[in-house]
C-alpha cells in the first residue's frame, strides 16, 4: 500500500468537544487548518467516553471491550490512588505505531495514554509516580525512551510543576516542537490536557476552559512553525482530535455508600476496604458495578435491586442500567455485573463516606480537585456530547463532513502512512483522503 504522507502529526486537545467550533474558526491557527483542511463537525466517542479508553480506541481502531481498556484506573477497591492504565500491555492487538514501526518508519509519542514501555522510537508516555516511593523523574524515564527524555526533562523541565495545567501542556509542547526539530519522526502522537483539566475544575463553558482554546491555538501555531522551521511542512499532514466532550455537574452519586451500608464490603478502622463482594468503579459520567465473584447470584440480586429501585427514583441521578450484556453491545466491558449512566447534573464517585449524592461546590473542585464541575465519560448517545476531527496537509481532501466514529481515525491515520490495523471496528474514511497520488498500478 502506498503511504499518502511522509509525516503524520496527531495532535490530541483532551475533552475538545463538538461545541467548541464556533470558538474554533476565529483562532487564527485552528483557522489556517479549516481553510485548507478537513473537517468532522461531529465525532461519536465510545464508552465509557473517558481518555484511555478513547486513546485506545484511536490508535486501534476498536472498541473498549475489543481493545481491552475498558476505564482509565485498574479496579483496585480499597487503593487511595489506584494505577491507570498506563502500559502497552494493556490493549490487545496492534496499534498505529506498532505499524507504522513495523513499516520500518520513525515513531514518537509525547505523553500519550498507555504508552508506557511501548516500542515507540521516541516515547515520553503519560504517567506519574503514584507510590510515596517513587520519583517522578525515574518512573518516566524507564517507561519510556530514557536518553530522549532525559534531554528533554533537562532543557524544558524547569517548566513542568508536578501535573499542574498549563504548565505541564507549556512542557509537552516545547518537547514536540524538539522533537519535530530534530527527530523528524513520520507519526508523532501528542497529548494536552490543558483544555480537560480546566473543564473539569471549572466547567464546561469557563472563563478558564475558553483560555486552554486559546492556549491551544498559540500551541497549534507552534507546531505549524516547527514543520516549517524544519522543512517537512509540505510533505506532512496536521490532524487535530478531541477524545470526548464533557457535561457540567454538580452532584456527585456515591453508589459505594449504599453497597457499604448493605455490608457488600468491608473497611478496616482506618476506612480502608479490605474484602469486598460488591464495587462500583466509577467512569464518571458512567460506572461499572463489578461483583468479586460473579457467580454469587446473591450479592448479584441485592444489587440488581437497588439500582433498579433507584432508577424509579427521580432524584439517584441514574438514568439507565445495563446489564454485563447490554454494557458489551455498547463496547464496553461485558465482564461487569451491570453498568449505570448518569443524568446530566450528575456522576459518579467511589467514595463511600457521609451520603450517596454529594453536592459539589466550586471551591471544593478547584481548592482539593477531588471534586470536579463538569466530566465525561457519559454514555457516546448524550446529546451535543459530540468531539471534533480537522486535518490538513499531504494526503488529505479539503471539505466537511457531517460526522465520523471515534473507531474510524485510527483505520484513516494508518491508510495515510501505508499501513494496516488489519480488521477492526472503524473503517477507512475514504471521503477524507486525497488518493490522487494512487499509483496506476492500485487503481487497477
Ligand atoms: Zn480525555
Amino acid at each position: 500500500m502506498n503511504r499518502l504522507t511522509e509525516h503524520l502529526i496527531i495532535i490530541s486537545f483532551d475533552c475538545l468537544s463538538a461545541l467548541d467550533f464556533p470558538i474554533l474558526q476565529d483562532l487564527p491557527h485552528f483557522q489556517n487548518i479549516l481553510s485548507q483542511g478537513a473537517l468532522v463537525k461531529n465525532v461519536e466517542t465510545i464508552y465509557p467516553s473517558v481518555t484511555y479508553p478513547c486513546h485506545a480506541t484511536i490508535v486501534t481502531g476498536n472498541y473498549p471491550i475489543r481493545h481491552g481498556v475498558v476505564n482509565n484506573t485498574l479496579l483496585q477497591p480499597g487503593r487511595k490512588s489506584p494505577d491507570w492504565h498506563w502500559f502497552r500491555d494493556s490493549i490487545r492487538g496492534t496499534t498505529l505505531y506498532d505499524e507504522v514501526k513495523k513499516a520500518g518508519m520513525t515513531t514518537a509519542a509525547l505523553l500519550w495514554p498507555i504508552t508506557g514501555k511501548a516500542n515507540i522510537d521516541y516515547n515520553m508516555p503519560e504517567i506519574f509516580a503514584n507510590r510515596p516511593w517513587q520519583n517522578q523523574i525515574f518512573v518516566s524515564l524507564r517507561s519510556g525512551t530514557p536518553r530522549f527524555q532525559w534531554k528533554l526533562h533537562k532543557r524544558f523541565g524547569h517548566m513542568r510543576n508536578g501535573l499542574s495545567q498549563p504548565e505541564l501542556d507549556h512542557f509537552a509542547l516545547e518537547a514536540a516542537v524538539d522533537t519535530i526539530l530534530s527527530k523528524k519522526p513520520n507519526l508523532l502522537m501528542v497529548h494536552f490536557t490543558d483544555l480537560d483539566s480546566q473543564r473539569h475544575y471549572h466547567g464546561f463553558g469557563s472563563d478558564e476552559a475558553i483560555a486552554a482554546i486559546h492556549r491551544h491555538d498559540i500551541r497549534l501555531g507552534r507546531i505549524i512553525h516547527a514543520l516549517k522551521d524544519t522543512g517537512i511542512y509540505e510533505n506532512s499532514t496536521i490532524v487535530v482530535l478531541g477524545d470526548h466532550s464533557a457535561l457540567d455537574e454538580n452532584k456527585a452519586i456515591q453508589l459505594n455508600y449504599l453497597f457499604h451500608k448493605q455490608n457488600l464490603f468491608t473497611v478496616n478502622t482506618k476506612g480502608k476496604i479490605v474484602s469486598w463482594k460488591a464495587y462500583c468503579h466509577s467512569c464518571d459520567g458512567s460506572a461499572y458495578i463489578y461483583l468479586k465473584n460473579p457467580d454469587d447470584t446473591a450479592t448479584y440480586k441485592t444489587i440488581k435491586n437497588l439500582l433498579f429501585s433507584l432508577l424509579e427514583n427521580t432524584d439517584s441521578g441514574i438514568e439507565q442500567v445495563l446489564t454485563g450484556d447490554q454494557a458489551a453491545k455498547k463496547g464496553a466491558d461485558g465482564t461487569c455485573a451491570f453498568m449505570v449512566e448518569a443524568k446530566r447534573g450528575y456522576y459518579f464517585s467511589e467514595d463511600f463516606q457521609k451520603a450517596f449524592i454529594k453536592t459539589v461546590t466550586a471551591e471544593e473542585a478547584i481548592l482539593n480537585k477531588k471534586y470536579t464541575l463538569a466530566t465525561h465519560g457519559y454514555s457516546p448517545k448524550k446529546e451535543n456530547y459530540g468531539t471534533i476531527f480537522m486535518a490538513a496537509g499531504k494526503g488529505i481532501k479539503p471539505g466537511t463532513l457531517p460526522s465520523i466514529r471515534l473507531t474510524d481515525e485510527g483505520p484513516t491515520f494508518a491508510r495515510l502512512l501505508g499501513v494496516s490495523l488489519g480488521d477492526t471496528d472503524g473503517t477507512v474514511i475514504n471521503e477524507l483522503l486525497d488518493l490522487s497520488s494512487y499509483s496506476l498500478e492500485e487503481i487497477i
